[in-house]
């Protein structure tokens, strides 16, 4: 930077410094409006990041607290626990609404997420429903396709145009001052949960000393190490769900389903089904897509604490099940043209191919058959209907 150019801005500077100081603490602190700071260029904002590299560079105290199987565990377990938090309320709950809770309910949720130290759930929300709006075009802030890789995985969030909340866009929650409250002041619940660690490693370290654990071997592990992993896991979505796996609707953006990013994300590897259909509680269309946090929410349901799960439509399902056909005789007849050189394939996959043909064709000839469906999804539409139970008194 010139001599001239670094006089001519030194308030500024200063101004941002401090503003970023104060965003750490109170992110709603915007001097020139939300508005402005949403309008400037993709750029890091470094002191605004301080906080973030620092949960980064925690996992590193591992070299000074050593390592005990059971801090080990409870890095797993709070991994577990609080992906459920990010995909099952931040996701499922408040991006969303694809189930109902009461409002001291919806208060929890939005404490449990926010252990996450993914910022509060308006923020949250807010830059959810924008992906979806405008999944993988230039005004999505995180598609690996218009940005790349790494901005869509990390960048986007050090972003300054990416920090403020647009309460606007997410009036449904805004209206609630206690869920403003947690989104705005959202360091509280992650400074209380790492204070928590250290001090039940501590006590541990006095009553339970067979355990081999202690204050600050816990709180590297439970949470430094444990979020970071958590943070890593969820970006894995934002970067990787647009570039890997198979796609079976043929949705406007590249959101795809993966197997292995549904078991990281506990479910949320299904991400082109639920691009195709969002309102739905489960992201697994099927019983062997696996969707660990759709099984958690059925679970929470049966205590009454949420209800109306969302099920997938039948229309879906349909649309689903011709996408899988489809991809089945593509598949025979790709088969059927790699490999001329076995004789036997020859004769017996262009004919499985023909089957195929005909099968398909038949199959749409006669779609309100296909929308019986198998049993699974029967289950869901009755299990989950809005109507099924009454919600209790909040
Ligand atoms: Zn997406
Ligand atoms: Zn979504």
């Amino acid at each position: 930077m010139s001599e001239s150019s670094s006089s001519a801005h030194p308030p500024l500077t200063f101004r941002r410094v401090a503003a970023a100081l104060v965003q750490w603490f109170d992110s709603d602190h915007t001097p020139d409006g939300p508005e402005k700071m949403r309008q400037e260029p993709d750029k890091v904002d470094w002191m605004r990041c301080i906080p973030f590299i620092i949960l980064h560079g925690g996992c590193l105290g591992v070299i000074w607290v050593g390592f005990s199987p059971f801090a080990a565990w409870c890095a797993v377990a709070l991994y577990v626990v609080r992906m459920f938090a990010v995909t099952g309320i931040y996701h499922r709950y408040f991006s969303h609404k694809t189930y109902s809770t009461s409002r001291f309910g919806q208060f929890l949720l939005a404490l449990w997420g926010a252990t996450t130290v993914q910022r509060g759930a308006l923020w949250w929300a807010y830059h959810h429903r924008h992906h979806h709006q405008h999944s993988d075009d230039p005004e999505d802030a995180h598609s690996p396709h218009v940005h790349g890789f790494w901005w869509s995985h990390i960048g986007w969030i050090t972003s300054r145009r990416n920090f403020p909340t647009d309460y606007s866009k997410v009036k449904d929650l805004a209206k609630f001052p206690e869920l403003v409250w947690l989104n705005r002041f959202d360091t509280v619940i992650p400074i209380l949960f790492a204070i928590g660690t250290y001090v039940v490693g501590s006590l541990l370290a006095a009553y339970a000393p067979q355990l081999g654990t202690n204050g600050p071997q816990l709180l590297v592990w439970a949470f430094f190490i444990s979020t970071t992993a958590l943070f890593h896991g969820t970006s894995c979505i934002n970067s990787m769900a647009h570039l890997m796996g198979k796609r079976r609707f043929n949705t406007t953006d590249d959101s795809r389903n993966s197997f292995i990013l549904a078991i990281i994300c506990l479910g949320e590897g299904w991400h082109n089904n639920h691009h195709r259909y969002q309102s739905s509680t489960r992201n697994g269309f099927y019983w062997w897509e696996i969707d660990i946090t759709y099984y958690g929410l059925k679970a929470i349901s049966w205590t009454g604490l949420i209800w109306g799960l969302k099920p997938v439509p039948q229309s879906i399902m349909e649309e689903a099940a011709r996408a899988d056909h489809h991809a089945t005789i593509a598949a025979a007849e790709r088969a059927a043209h790699s490999h001329p050189e076995y004789s036997s394939l020859k004769k017996v996959v262009p004919a499985a191919a023909a089957i195929a043909v005909a099968t398909a064709t038949a199959a749409q000839a006669n779609l309100p058959k296909k929308a019986e469906g198998p049993a699974i999804h029967k289950d869901v539409s009755s299990l989950n209907h809005p109507d099924a139970k009454t919600p209790p008194s909040a």
